[in-house]
């Protein structure tokens, strides 16, 4: 009668929007200041003062069809041809505008790449841990998840991804920074994975390709982020400007195809059919035109670097086991017992609203998204102390990294 894999989905809901949920019924109930969320990336840091004045300026200077009506499938021209200008400058890529594809944020970035590049039988490599919509996303366009766990630091294990890629393997999935372990990978990382997929390919007589999501390409607290697309050929990059520049809402991105791709012009139509068929075409106008303006900027970094450094420190000295985050705005803490599942649970006795890991494919672990205002993490740390002390735990007595 209906689809039974997309009622499941709609049923079970991902976790962190579960409980994203919770918190909301909770601050309902208690009070907005008593519950500590700490579920969903967010971003509370404002969008660069300018973007509101440019969105102003066009508003009231741009004629409305060109503000509000359709542009070309994959995007306006003029800001697809921004994009291309800025690979080219900012990373030496000579991308061009026909290889630029506006969309809908990351995620439609990322199912177009998959619904592209899918056929029947296909494989795609996650680093586990990985943001659980992966899953989602790879299954419905018919692939298979294979996972290669990342190594001790949340970096890339080439062991493990030497393993895990094989004949069927269609493409690598790549986060950095990453969501949820905030790792950024190395320059030195980048070059060794595209050595192993030059490998990978040769072997299996057919591009393996790199799909490298790239949300939080700004939001580093020193690491350089390398682009992949400067490593490795066969890379499509999905960009999104919901973190960078905190408008998440508004359903902005872009997928470029690297021009050194094989049969990179067929790829991209690909891309467009995929993009047609998902019913991703015309990204949303305004912000088409609004993001062309901002490529590589970002709110203000230094308010999440200081809320990394206050939870981070004060974790540490209850006693939780973490590593520090390189980028992104999460913090990925071991849970203090074998279930991340019971951990989240008893933290909710202390209105403390975490992500348990195994949706994340790694268990034993919580995830925290601390792109919150400063006084919330001021506010839950008490809370934190308790939790702490409920579990016996004692100050920096951790030594392990992970
Ligand atoms: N990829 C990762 C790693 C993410 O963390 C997110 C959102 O949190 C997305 C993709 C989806 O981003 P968007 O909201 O731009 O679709």
């Amino acid at each position: 009668m209906i689809n039974e894999t997309y009622r499941r989905l709609g049923e079970e809901r991902s976790v962190i929007r579960e409980i994203f949920e919770y918190a909301n019924a909770r601050k309902r109930a208690i009070g907005e200041e008593n519950v500590f969320d700490f579920s969903l990336g967010n971003p509370s840091v404002p969008p660069p003062a300018a973007l509101n004045d440019a969105l102003v300026q066009l508003v009231r200077q741009t004629p409305p069809v060109a503000l509000h009506g359709y542009t070309s499938a994959a995007g306006a021209p003029d800001v697809r041809a921004a994009v291309a200008r800025y690979f080219n400058e900012a990373f030496g890529v000579p991308l061009p505008p026909e290889l630029v594809y506006m969309t809908c944020g990351a995620a439609a970035s990322l199912t177009i790449a998959l619904h592209a590049l899918c056929e029947a039988g296909d494989e795609f490599v996650v680093v586990a841990p990985y943001f659980p919509e992966y899953r989602v996303f790879i299954e419905s366009a018919g692939g298979r998840v294979a996972e290669a766990p990342a190594d001790a630091r949340f970096h890339l294990d080439l062991s493990a991804l030497d393993r895990a890629i094989g004949a069927r393997t269609k493409a690598v999935l790549l986060n950095s920074p990453n969501n949820p372990t905030g790792a950024v990978y190395t320059a030195q990382e980048l070059a060794a994975l595209a050595a192993l997929l030059r490998k990978k390919s040769a072997a299996r007589g057919a591009p393996v390709f790199l799909i490298s999501d790239e949300p939080y390409r700004e939001l580093t607290y020193g690491a350089p982020v390398p682009q992949p697309m400067t490593f490795y050929e066969h890379t499509i990059v999905c960009y999104s400007f919901s973190k960078s520049l905190s408008l998440a809402g508004e359903r902005i991105g872009y997928l470029a195809v690297s021009p050194r791709c094989d049969g990179a012009a067929a790829l991209f139509a690909a891309v467009c059919g995929a993009g047609r068929a998902l019913g991703y075409v015309c990204a949303p106008t305004l912000f088409q035109r609004v993001c062309a303006r901002f490529l590589g900027e970002s709110g203000d970094v230094s308010a999440y670097r200081d809320n990394r450094d206050l939870l981070y420190g004060a974790l540490r000295s209850f006693g939780f086991c973490c590593t520090p985050p390189e980028g992104a705005f999460y913090l990925f803490v071991r849970s203090p017992e074998a279930s991340a599942t019971a951990f989240c649970e008893r933290a909710k006795r202390y209105e403390l609203l975490l992500v348990p890991s195994d949706s994340f494919g790694a268990g034993g672990y919580a995830r925290i998204s601390y792109c919150v205002p400063r006084a919330v993490i001021e506010r839950a740390l008490p809370a934190f102390g308790r939790l702490a002390a409920d579990y016996g735990l004692r100050g920096e007595v951790c030594t392990r990294a992970k």
